[in-house]
């Protein structure tokens, strides 16, 4: 019987045997890798003695044709009923009060980890020469930072009386023609990031986490975010977790936290990309070591995401790329992305072996050189198929 999912007083997701598990399919080419991603989904699940009760809601294009809303509230409250779900990418409406109906659904639910899992599927066709040696989980604090919003527009009244506040009240000179943003870095939005990438890597036996900043510039918002990392590594991990001062880099049995100031990782991400494990991050360096990283495992097509409250319960996984307009309905992009935002979420359910199955699967796919266009083009002698048909060929290797 369909159920939703809860989470106990103790703090642990609990899932049913069917749980209701709500979708946004999305706009573009939503129609086509929703379709294909749930089958695969449908066929590990079952495979495994589980089950998902999926619930349509409706964002993006088809709620405003529907509903004459981006981002109804039923959509939203559905979220936050049944805590986890799972969305195909959505148009950003241009002009429309929202700046993205991604960033409007984070905030609402508070999901304040973007976790981007980065490694490479042998086969895939990748720009570096060993892109085996990637294998990264990015914690990126998802509500803060200069993506809280907080901006002024040059030439604006709201300008020229902040930056006459800034000067009149700190000393701060600051050119009349510009724009202004503010950049918050909080404890309790620091603390609460780094902790769940630290209990991640210490549930799934990581080896480090990373603490990625800029405070060598950026000193009470970056510095304090790995000042503020390396407390809960002291307060709340001792026993399992030192940081890298507090051994001297030898952690013995525990987990390794260290720390890199941004512009290094993404040098050495490259270099030497086996010295990093899980990484916790702020908002802006996050977004960009994401990206950076899917590209150089050839994944950019394939990057799966999940938008998670640990502490609520609430999880939105989601295709990382967007809607690809030009593609739409042709049965041909890659669902590569949104299927392993669904291993991500099965994952996220306890679901494990489902979600190793298909990365299996995937994996054999793909090394049998049955891919979609994206990847066709850059593979010799690869077997160009259809989303459709691709999801089949996943399904018939479970
Ligand atoms: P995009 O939709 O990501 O498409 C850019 C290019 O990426 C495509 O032209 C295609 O490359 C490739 N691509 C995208 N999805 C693919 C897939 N499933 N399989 C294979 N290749 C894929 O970016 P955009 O054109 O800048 O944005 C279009 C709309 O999406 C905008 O409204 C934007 O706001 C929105 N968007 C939404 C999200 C989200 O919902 N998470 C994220 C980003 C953008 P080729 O042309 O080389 O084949």
């Amino acid at each position: 019987m369909p159920e939703k999912i809860s989470m106990s007083a103790a703090g642990v997701l609990k899932v049913p045997a069917e749980p209701i598990i709500p979708f946004i399919e999305g706009d573009g080419t939503g129609v086509d890798i929703w379709p294909a991603a749930k089958a695969v989904l449908d066929a590990a699940a079952a495979k495994h003695g589980h089950a998902v009760a999926w619930k349509e809601v409706l964002a993006g294009e088809k709620a405003f044709k529907e509903t004459g809303e981006w981002l109804p509230e039923e959509t939203v409250e559905a979220f936050r009923d049944y805590l986890i779900g799972i969305k195909g990418p959505l148009t950003t409406p241009i002009g429309g009060g929202i700046r993205s109906l991604n960033v409007a659904l984070r905030q609402m639910l508070d999901l304040y980890v973007c976790l981007r899992p980065v490694r490479w599927f042998q086969g895939v066709p990748s720009p570096v020469r060993h892109p085996e040696k990637v294998d990264m989980v990015i914690f990126r604090e998802n509500t803060e930072d200069v993506y809280a919003g907080l901006e002024v527009q040059e030439g604006t009244e709201d300008a020229r009386r902040l930056i006459e506040f800034l000067r009149d009240n700190f000393g701060w000179e600051l050119r009349p023609d510009s724009g202004v943003g503010i950049k918050p870095v909080s404890i309790t939005g620091s603390k609460r990031l780094v902790r769940a990438a630290i209990e991640y890597a210490v549930q799934k036996k990581r080896r480090s986490v990373t603490i990625v900043h800029k405070g060598n510039i950026q000193k009470f918002t970056e510095g304090a975010f790995r000042t503020w990392g390396y407390e809960v590594v002291r307060d709340e991990f001792s026993d399992v977790a030192v940081g890298w001062d507090d051994c001297g880099g030898k952690p013995g049995g525990r987990l390794l936290v260290k720390d890199a100031i941004a512009d290094i990782t993404l040098q050495q991400v490259l270099t030497r990309p086996d010295e990093f494990d899980v990484i916790a991050t702020t908002n802006l360096n996050g977004d960009y070591l994401s990206d950076a990283l899917a590209a150089q495992v050839g994944g950019i097509g394939i990057a799966p995401g999940g938008n998670i409250n640990y502490v609520t319960g609430h999880g939105i996984f989601e295709a990382t790329h967007g809607t690809a307009p030009k593609y739409a309905g042709q049965d041909k992009v890659n669902p590569g992305s949104l299927l392993l935002s669904g291993v991500l979420m099965y994952e996220h359910l306890g679901w494990q072996e489902a979600a190793d199955d298909i990365v299996r699967a995937l994996e054999q796919t793909i090394a049998d050189k049955i891919v979609t266009y994206d990847f066709a083009r850059l593979m010799e002698g690869a077997k160009e198929v259809r989303c459709s048909e691709f999801a089949e060929a996943i399904v018939e290797r479970l």
